[in-house]
């Protein structure tokens, strides 16, 4: 059966409140846990419900509505929810009118369960966004708690909820992002790599790729907007694919359409699956200027045992040969790696072989997460959570510690170089350089290798380029001067 998505109104009695709310004047609260495909998916709802009337707020405590994007990555981050929710349920028992949905991965992977909680209105997947303000506007007229989860996640979707996600992700307004002059711009949906740890493909679905030209002319609208930089998402954005009649586009030739497009002058690509790379993709960054040297790519562990557990798809030796390719072909290229510490059954000797693989790669910075078991993933129903969490807290300090240790002596070759960066606006740490500079506040940047680079400046840069004489270099921020 094709996959549906399904909707189910459990009506029960509150008391009347809606005349309370007042059309012109409801406002909500997004708060949004997890990774760079929430932050899109937070900012398209923030549009969608500007667009349909909402105003926007930074304070929960003055919303008439609060939606919670969720993650399910890391049993932490639904911890976190579920306090919120706790804590929500609190106002809620003196301000009835309030209306909380919950939105995202975990609103997908738990459904019915998360409906029940007594803080919840509305429990709603990552399928069903384009829904979201009737659905609150639904709740707000007839009082009923709603649920619009997918089904079927793991059958493609149908052409219509296909087009009204384009057309949801087409809507996007880049107001909504709160970086000046970046859009990250949705170029596939889920996953069909099933690494056995890992959650996804289970709450976002089969991998979807979404046709170049659609992609190409949202970019145009954005850069229209004054959009200078792109960034391309997808869980394996690497195997991005897309057939029209004999012609087929891979992320290679999105990239160079893209790139064509007046006004965008960075695009990036994230995240990328070592195990189906195409040396057309770094042979498009080699080539065209505006595709940014930087590739993020997990690696998650440096033992052969380990990344078969996993189900990874290749090994320690072949995903290093991968990266020799690229600073090949790419010579400039930075490259970031994930790594899960404490994987079920990993040893001394497996954490050794992560380490060394960590020294031999010398990556620009890496991400370590301790390994968290997700219901429903074939890691937690198979393996048994057998790493004690002090070693896993041991296992991520100490190659934490390794990669500081690469980044800051990697680093110090910019010292008296000069660097160009996108300022992305305030520093949110100005304690880190106290240098004064005639009252200009300090700002954040970001080279087009995602080295951060602080400085000060006129906030009025915010979404523009500049250029930074660097003068100092840590593990993971560079300082310097701009260049009037
Ligand atoms: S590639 Fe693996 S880790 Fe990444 S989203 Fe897919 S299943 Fe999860």
């Amino acid at each position: 059966m094709d996959r549906r998505v399904f909707f189910r109104f459990l009506e029960f009695s509150i008391p009347l409140w809606y005349d309370s709310v007042s059309m012109n004047t409801r406002k909500f609260h997004v708060k949004n846990f997890g990774c760079q495909m929430n932050k899109l998916d937070s900012a398209l709802v923030v549009s969608a419900l500007r667009q349909s009337g909402f105003i926007p707020t930074e304070h929960a405590s003055e919303a008439d509505i609060v939606l919670i994007n969720t993650c399910s990555v890391r049993r932490h981050a639904e911890d976190r929810v579920l306090s919120h929710l706790g804590h929500l349920k609190h106002i809620k028992e003196n301000r009835p009118e309030l209306v909380v949905a919950v939105i995202g991965c975990m609103a997908q992977r738990l459904g019915s369960d998360l409906l029940s909680h007594e803080a919840v209105d509305l429990v709603a997947g990552p399928a069903q966004l384009p829904d979201i303000p009737r659905l609150i506007e639904e709740i707000l007229e007839r009082r009923t708690k709603t649920l619009a989860v997918t089904d079927k996640i793991r059958t493609a979707a149908e052409p219509g909820q296909l087009h009204a996600l384009d057309q949801f992700e087409y809507a996007y307004d880049s107001d909504a992002n709160h970086i000046p002059g970046q859009a990250f711009v949705r170029a596939m949906r889920g996953c069909n790599q099933f690494c056995t740890y890992c959650i996804v493909p289970y709450v976002r679905g089969p991998e979807e790729s979404r046709s170049p030209h659609v992609l190409v002319e949202q970019a145009k609208k954005l850069a229209d907007q004054g959009v200078r930089q792109i960034t391309l998402l997808g869980q394996t954005i690497n195997s991005y694919s897309y057939r029209n009649g004999d012609r087929h586009y891979g992320l290679a030739d999105l990239l160079e359409m893209t790139a064509r497009i007046d006004g965008i002058e960075w695009i990036r690509f994230i995240t990328s699956h070592p195990g189906r790379f195409d040396e057309a993709i770094l042979h498009a960054m080699a080539d065209i200027d505006k595709i940014c040297p930087y590739l993020h790519i997990p690696a998650q562990s440096g033992s052969d045992r380990i990344l078969k557990a996993m189900h990874r798809g290749y090994t320690a030796r072949q995903y290093l040969d991968l990266l020799a390719q690229a600073r090949q072909i790419v010579p400039e290229i930075a490259i970031a790696g994930d790594f899960i510490v404490g994987f079920p059954g990993e040893t001394e000797d497996d954490f050794e072989a992560t380490v060394g693989l960590v020294r031999e790669a010398r990556y620009k910075n890496c991400f370590v997460f301790k390994y968290s078991p997700r219901p429903g993933t074939r890691a937690d129903s198979k393996m048994a959570d057998t790493i004690p969490e002090a070693v896993k807290k041991e296992r991520n300090l100490g190659l934490l510690e390794v990669q500081n240790e690469i980044s800051e002596t990697d680093n110090q070759r910019f010292v008296e170089q000069e660097v160009k960066v996108l300022v992305e606006g305030l520093s949110k740490k100005p304690h880190l350089n106290q240098a004064d500079e005639g009252g200009k506040p300090q700002l954040i940047g970001r080279t087009a290798t995602d080295f951060i680079v602080v400085f000060n400046g006129p906030e009025s840069l915010a979404g523009q380029f500049a250029k930074v004489r660097i003068e100092k270099a840590g593990a993971l921020t560079l300082f310097g001067t701009r260049i009037e």
